[in-house]
C-alpha cells in the first residue's frame, strides 16, 4: 500500500509504502495535546519505507521521561505527522489525519492508554482495548 500525505500548510509533504503494522486508537493524556482532546488516532508504517518528499519536520522530545516518544511536526502550521516510539522500533505512528485519504485507516485493531481516557471520549465497540499498551 502506498501512502502519501501531509501538514496543513503543504510545507510538509511525505510519502509511506508496505502493509501497516500497528493501528491504534491513544487515549493516553499526552495524545490529547496532539489531538486537540478526543483520542489519537494512529497508523504505524514501516520505518524504511518513510521518506519527507517535501520540508523537514520540527522534532521534540521529552526530557523528563524514561523512554520518550520523539514528535515530528511542521514548524510552520504545526501539524503533528508523526511518532517514533522506542516501544515501536522501526515504525513511524502516522496522524491519519495527515494522510491524503485518511478513509485507508479503517479504524483501529487495538485501543491503548485507556488509563486516561475522559467521559466525552469514544471507544467503538468491538475493539480489544488496554489500560495501558498490549504485554
Ligand atoms: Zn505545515
Ligand atoms: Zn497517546
Amino acid at each position: 500500500m502506498g501512502l502519501d500525505g501531509g501538514c496543513y500548510c503543504g510545507a510538509l509533504r511525505y510519502t509511506a509504502e508496505g502493509a501497516p503494522v500497528f493501528k491504534g486508537q491513544c487515549h493516553c493524556r499526552e495524545c490529547q495535546y496532539i489531538s486537540g482532546g478526543h483520542p489519537n488516532a494512529v497508523m504505524g508504517m514501516p520505518a524504511a519505507t518513510f521518506s519527507y518528499t517535501k520540508g523537514a519536520p520540527k522534532t521534540f522530545t521529552r526530557k523528563d521521561l524514561p523512554n520518550p516518544v520523539t514528535r515530528e511536526f511542521c514548524a510552520e502550521c504545526g501539524t503533528h505527522i508523526l511518532a517514533r516510539s522506542p516501544g515501536v522500533p522501526g515504525a513511524v505512528l502516522l496522524k491519519v489525519g495527515t494522510l491524503d485519504d485518511p478513509s485507508v485507516y479503517g479504524g483501529p485493531q487495538m485501543v491503548i492508554f485507556t488509563c486516561d481516557k475522559q467521559a466525552f471520549h469514544h471507544v467503538p465497540p468491538g475493539v480489544p482495548t488496554f489500560e495501558r499498551v498490549p504485554g
